[in-house]
């Protein structure tokens, strides 16, 4: 279906005062305007000569096409993290209090949004306002264990931190985009229940995860490849169902319009033993009145060795390759207002730095994919690996410092349930 303006949707202001029929009567936005969202073509934008050869797909799912990757298989790690443990080199994080302070998060009560504005919730979940008046949420878990479940019984990690908020304290979803099928970015309870608070939400992720959200009774699912986009157009609702009422006429400008696109990075996908490199993994980027927004997702930059106690990995006498991708994606989507970059879950390096940046390689994916500010994220909610929970920030420091970017202001981490304003 073609929507799209032959004027750039950018450079259409979006009428902050508009008042249209509908009001969502579903959300704690009482006085919120339904929108209706479609999703466009594919536009055709330049990307990377080689995505053409599809190099991450393979026969039975994807893979990731670089020598910055290396795998290891789930015994593997577990093995050797038992036999660290056994030999007395492992860390078990001390959780008690206090660790990351939260805060309750203050979201705008209506679409009005002077400045580019992100809300840490927690991990990996980012809800990001767009002066556009676009609302996307990023990888939304709003449960006590990120695991499956088993029967009555939720497995995996319990938070340490208290989430910032519920998904009912949420005003608006238009968008939620998922980077991949891993429990610390995906659940079922979740994503189910936005749906049913905000049936106009459309969700994102990559190749391979539509039949899980049909399944779980999710219909308005677009999944993409690296490199695919897709433009969506959302206009106010005509007067349609009993859960809204008319108030007025609608503006001939309404409407907010944004430009979705997939993008590569490192990374394992499984949610469980029998499932591995099945669906894709993504990171996102998200334009929309003029402002872009990148989101790493989860993802490694390199591989490396293990290297002796106080030994720096990015010592040129190592030279371990680094992931391609982040600088193809500054190259041919870059740059961006914000970028929302993993800093945690990456120790021992080892093991983990395959699929998990630390601070160091996030300064580096901060440099490719040109970002103008960042904040952190993949830190301060679940204990998934060894570093002590408040090692993240700290080491991001060192990094900007190495990189002589600022210490604050540029790359910053946040409470969880901080609002940040952009330019
Ligand atoms: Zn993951």
């Amino acid at each position: 279906m073609r929507f799209l303006s032959r004027v750039p949707f950018y450079k259409r202001a979006f009428p902050h005062t508009l008042r249209s029929p509908i009001r969502n009567m579903n959300t704690a936005a009482a006085n919120e305007v339904l929108y209706a969202l479609t999703v466009g073509n594919a536009p055709t934008r330049p990307s990377p000569e080689d995505v053409l050869e599809k190099s991450h797909h393979t026969e039975s799912g994807f893979r990731n096409p670089w020598e910055s990757f290396r795998d290891l298989s789930s015994s593997e790690i577990m093995q050797m993290m038992i036999s660290r443990r056994l030999s007395g080199k492992g860390n078990s994080p001390d959780t008690t209090p206090p660790t990351v302070n939260v805060r309750k998060p203050q979201f705008l009560p209506t679409r009005d949004t002077p400045k580019l504005r992100s809300t840490w919730l927690g991990h990996a979940c980012y809800y990001v306002e767009f002066p556009s008046g676009l609302r996307v949420l990023f990888d939304p878990v709003f449960e006590a264990r990120c695991g499956p479940c088993c029967g009555p019984v939720t497995l995996g990690p319990k938070r340490y931190t208290e989430p910032a908020c519920q998904v009912k304290d949420l005003p608006i979803i238009d968008v939620v985009v998922i980077s991949h099928n891993h429990y610390d970015h995906l659940s079922y309870p979740t994503v189910s229940e936005i749906a049913k608070r905000h049936p106009n939400c459309h969700f994102f992720a990559p190749l391979g995860n539509k039949s899980w959200f049909q399944s779980s009774g999710i219909q308005n699912v677009t999944e993409l490849d690296w490199w695919d986009e897709r433009d969506i157009a959302m206009s106010p609702k005509e007067n349609r169902g009993s859960q809204v009422e008319p108030v007025g006429e609608v503006s001939a400008d309404a409407g907010i319009k944004a430009r979705i696109s997939c993008l590569p990075c490192q990374h394992i996908t499984a949610r469980g033993p029998f499932d591995k490199f099945k669906t894709l993994w993504a990171s996102w980027s998200i334009e929309s009145g003029g402002r872009k927004v990148y989101f790493t997702g989860d993802s490694g930059y390199r591989s490396v060795d293990e290297v002796p106690d106080g030994e720096d990995d990015y010592d040129p006498k190592y030279d371990f390759p680094i992931c391609p991708a982040f600088k193809q994606v500054g190259e041919f989507r870059g740059p961006f207002d914000l970028g929302l970059i993993p800093i945690g879950a990456y120790a021992p390096r080892h093991i983990f730095s395959a699929a998990h940046a630390d601070p160091h390689d996030a300064v580096r994916m901060f440099k490719d994919t040109k970002c103008k500010n960042a904040l952190g994220m993949h830190w301060g909610t679940w204990v998934l690996t060894e570093e002590d929970v408040l090692e993240p920030p700290r080491k991001l420091k060192e990094a900007l410092k190495k990189h002589d970017i600022p210490e604050e202001g540029v790359f910053d981490v946040c409470e969880i349930g901080e609002s940040r304003e952009f330019e």
